[in-house]
């Protein structure tokens, strides 16, 4: 569902994304681990549009990324995405916030789309939280309705950076364990995520980046027992 060949980014004279190459097929989960500033945002960000890139080739659910507002908006469309900060539209309902994108960009009924998200919120075990503003929620709370909207879409492939590392330590499982769900019912995801807990278990791939390069990627077992380069090495003992 995703694949990228020579990707190639520039912020300006910084040379964010080298080179990288990576697939992922329908029903793979991927972790993205890295230190601070090697581009794992980047990454995810291109791969849904958010973010252009100058060099290499890159295809979201079938649709290159080619620049074109045609391929923006088809790529969008099938790859649902969620922040560190939830960005929820914070005068609307919890159930406005998962109704509105399918009303308008997909001319989804009004009924049916608020069928979908009540079916959604139970999901995410949030019905009682139906009826409330998003500053009325925990943060866990609120990860998971961004979580639930980005599912009204009914992604190909899910995103997300860094879901829980904006959240008190107590709210992180409650969250994990939607994403964990998730990815036994079969979707596709790419998590950038300190949560090697998460990795261990749910990862069919780690993929560990530094300088804007992808250093190693192996499952998790490999990744984790045996770093086959220095930098993995280092940074696999600094977080566990
Ligand atoms: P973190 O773990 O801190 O979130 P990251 O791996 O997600 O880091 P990115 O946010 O992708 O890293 O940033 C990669 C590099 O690109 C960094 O050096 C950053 O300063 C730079 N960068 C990111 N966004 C921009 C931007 N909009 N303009 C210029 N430089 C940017
Ligand atoms: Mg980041």
């Amino acid at each position: 569902v995703v694949e990228l060949s020579g990707v190639n980014k520039w912020y300006g004279q910084h040379h964010a994304l080298r080179d990288v190459s990576l697939g992922l097929a329908a029903g793979e989960k991927m972790v993205l681990c890295g230190p601070s500033g090697s581009g794992k945002s980047t990454l995810i960000r291109c791969i849904n549009g958010l973010e252009a890139f100058q060099q290499g080739d890159l295809v979201v659910c079938g649709t290159r990324l080619d620049g074109t507002q045609e391929s923006l908006g088809a790529v969008r469309r099938k790859a649902g995405m969620v922040f560190q900060n939830f960005n929820l539209f914070p005068h609307l309902t919890v159930l406005e916030n998962l109704t509105l994108g399918a009303v308008y960009a997909r001319f989804e009924p009004e009924h049916r789309a608020v069928e979908r998200a009540h079916g959604l919120l139970a999901r995410v075990q949030l019905t009682s939280q139906t009826f409330k503003f998003p500053g009325q929620l925990s943060g866990g709370q609120r990860q998971r309705v961004a979580i639930a909207r980005a599912l009204m879409l009914e992604p190909e492939v899910m995103l997300f950076d860094e879901p829980t590392s904006a959240l008190d330590p107590e709210m992180v499982h409650e969250v994990l364990d939607v994403m964990e769900e998730l990815a036994r019912g079969g979707q596709s995801m790419i998590v950038v995520t300190h949560e090697m807990g998460f990795a261990r278990t749910v990862a069919d791939l780690v993929v560990f980046m530094d300088q804007g390069e992808i250093v190693e990627a192996a499952p998790p077992q490999s990744f984790f027992e045996n770093p086959t380069t220095a930098r993995a090495k280092a940074f696999i003992g600094q977080i566990s």
